[in-house]
């Protein structure tokens, strides 16, 4: 019989295909989700797992809810995570990202569970000064989105060292694609990444996707993205969970695919897995945009044994195709 694990925002994209993996791995799962983002339906009809509604910030919730179970680990998505907002809120975003994970981090204390996963990004490096970025690279972020996944990541490493808190902490580059089978995908609202944008287009949803800048210092001129397959980060999730359930110590790990493609290398694929023409619009920079982002993932692969499944753009779009085609029939 393997543990119990709690986890937060699993009714969210990167959790629920998270969720996915644990069942298939045979952990017992409870989702914490409120719902602001996530979808009850997903949960329900796919998942099948007990999904409490509530929040990382209300200590009584949690409290009752590691009194009820019997959790050996913690895995916490639950995260507001558009950049721009961000910015013009960055209220909302300290609160819940980490007030409500700091909330979280005591219940978990309190409650004598040690065992914490984390999702981080790249947004902490800012703008790298090397690509493929390393985790030894600074961490300088340049949006309060960024900064608030940060502050977790410090206070992560102090209460390790105070509270013997153990903890993985994971800095996704740019998630995408969608579970291969179809039962899950990402369904964001608003929409703002690009792949989704491009599909949505391709179904004559939108009637064009946007360059933001095609000035950059790239080939292409257009920025280039470090994409990783979703299913990809759910196994490695997995495994960053088995690392500590087996007493490892805290450690930190990139989750990219190594490869970069551009804006531009992007809508081609799309156009080659659709197989039709996408109405495109080359636009001003999006502010806060680093022209490159590229992850280097050899500290996962050494460390967890993790390898990916999907380094393909192709597999990525054409998973993510599948989904939208389902969800927009
Ligand atoms: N992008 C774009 N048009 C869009 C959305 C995104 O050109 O409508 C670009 C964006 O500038 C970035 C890349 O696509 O270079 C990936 O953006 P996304 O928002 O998907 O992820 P991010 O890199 O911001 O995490």
């Amino acid at each position: 019989q393997k543990p119990s694990i709690l986890v937060t925002g699993g009714a969210g994209y990167i959790g629920s295909h998270t969720v996915l993996a644990l069942k298939q791995a045979g952990y017992d799962v409870v989702i914490l989700d409120n719902l602001v983002y996530g979808h009850r339906e997903l949960v329900e009809q796919v998942l099948q797992v007990e999904l409490v509604v509530g929040d990382t910030n209300d200590r009584p919730l949690l409290d009752e809810l590691f009194k009820t179970h019997n959790f050996a680990a913690v895995m916490h998505f639950s995260a507001y995570a558009y950049v721009g907002e961000s910015v013009t809120d960055p209220a909302k975003y300290y609160r819940n990202n980490v007030v409500g994970t700091l909330t979280l981090l005591e219940a978990m204390l309190a409650a004598s569970i040690n065992k914490f996963v984390f999702s981080s990004t790249c947004a902490t490096y800012g703008v790298p000064e090397v690509v493929p970025i390393p985790e030894t690279h600074p961490q300088d972020p340049i949006n309060p989105y960024g900064a608030t996944k940060l502050m977790v990541e410090r206070i992560l490493s102090d209460f390790d060292v105070a509270y013997n808190l153990k903890s993985v902490r994971f800095r996704y580059f740019n998630a995408a694609g969608a579970n291969p089978d179809g039962l899950l995908g990402e369904d964001h609202n608003p929409e703002t990444h690009l792949i989704p944008l491009i599909l949505l287009t391709a179904l004559g949803k939108r009637e064009s996707i946007s360059i933001f800048g095609t000035d950059y210092p790239t080939p292409d001129g257009t920025c280039i993205r470090d994409y990783i397959h979703v299913n990809d980060l759910a196994d490695a999730h997995v495994l960053g969970l088995e690392y500590l359930l087996q007493g490892g110590d805290s450690e930190v790990f990139n989750l990219g695919n190594g490869n970069g493609f551009s804006v531009r290398e992007v809508i081609a694929a799309a156009e080659s897995v659709t197989g039709l023409s996408i109405p495109v619009k080359e636009c001003d920079r999006r502010p806060g945009d680093p022209p490159v982002l590229i992850g280097s993932s050899e500290k996962a692969r050494k460390i967890l044994g993790w390898r990916s499944q999907y380094p393909a753009i192709q597999d990525i779009v054409s998973h993510a195709w599948q989904w939208h085609q389902k969800r927009h029939k």
